[in-house]
């Protein structure tokens, strides 16, 4: 596995800025909270302990931060309140006035003044009251680049031989393409949902993407056999009603695959979808699943 070197900013990221600057002392400047707030106290932002301990164990984490250049004292504050919450990053401190300079694979960060949009690498415009730029969406972007560098060499051939394939399909009704041409067709949809699928809990740890492609593969095949032309030519929309069609057919393979992967013991598929539809209401049938999975 590759390591990604990750950049965290503390105010907003870690270190819960916000909070603190709510309650300004009497005669303070008014809209310059970063000229009074206290950094030694600051609080710690939900979920960032464990964000943080889990991106430390696989990944190269420093921590790049930017104190008010008119404190000195807030300078020695961050660094003291690093050791306090995050002993482990140790010597892993930066600050700096410019986030752009940083070399890395992503930075964390909530705002964008100080050149964040120009980081060579991936920005994650960390926000923690939103549940699509909090720590637990934050991790979820991290699994997906996980899963993207993995096995980045054989997924790029991939991709080039699928771009080549469908340059030369001619441009005509799906109903008059050989059954080879329809499968070729909809490669790209099952790349596409076998990416849906990589960054989900389910597959992380037990199958690449490659592997989702190929299961999703073995669902179009079969799915491209089974096409009903009567009903496709008297949907509304023919391309929709092909396409979801051949998708659950994809989705449902890449899902046995996963299901058929995950363990040393393998549960009936019908099983699997009690304990889906379930969501652990019946006890005894989670504690199959867990004790059959691989975690
Ligand atoms: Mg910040």
């Amino acid at each position: 596995m590759k390591k990604l070197r990750i950049y965290v900013d503390m105010d907003g990221v870690i270190a819960d800025f916000d909070k603190a600057s709510k309650h300004p002392p009497i005669g303070s400047k008014k809209g310059r909270p970063d000229l009074w707030v206290d950094y030694l106290y600051l609080d710690i932002i939900p979920g960032a302990e464990e964000a943080l301990s889990y991106l430390n164990e696989h990944h190269e984490v420093f921590i790049a931060s930017t104190p008010p250049w008119s404190r000195i004292q807030v300078w020695a504050d961050k660094r003291a309140w690093l050791e306090q919450w995050f002993p482990d990053l140790k010597r892993k401190l930066i600050f700096t006035h410019r986030k752009d300079l940083l070399i890395g694979d992503v930075l964390i960060d909530d705002s964008n003044y100080r050149g964040q949009p120009d980081f060579q690498g991936d920005w994650f415009w960390f926000n923690k009251d939103w549940p699509s730029k909090n720590w637990k969406a934050c991790l979820k972007f991290i699994k997906k680049l996980e899963n993207e560098k993995y096995n980045i060499q054989n997924y790029i051939r991939y991709k080039n031989d699928m771009s080549s394939v469908l340059s030369r399909l001619p441009d005509i009704d799906y109903e008059e393409y050989s059954r080879d041409q329809l499968i070729e067709r909809f490669l790209p949809l099952v790349e596409n949902l076998a990416r849906k699928f990589a960054t989900s809990q389910q597959a992380i740890g037990v199958m690449t993407i490659n592997d989702l492609i190929q299961e999703g593969f073995y669902g179009l095949c079969a799915g491209v056999d089974r096409v009903n032309w009567e009903t496709i030519n008297e949907a509304k929309d023919k391309e929709k009603t092909l396409k979801s069609f051949l998708s659950k057919r994809i989705k449902g393979a890449i899902r046995r695959g996963i299901d058929s992967n995950r363990g040393s013991m393998r549960i009936p598929e019908h099983k699997l979808n009690e304990i889906r539809k379930d969501f652990g209401e019946d006890k005894k049938t989670v504690e199959l699943f867990l004790t059959s999975s691989v975690y």
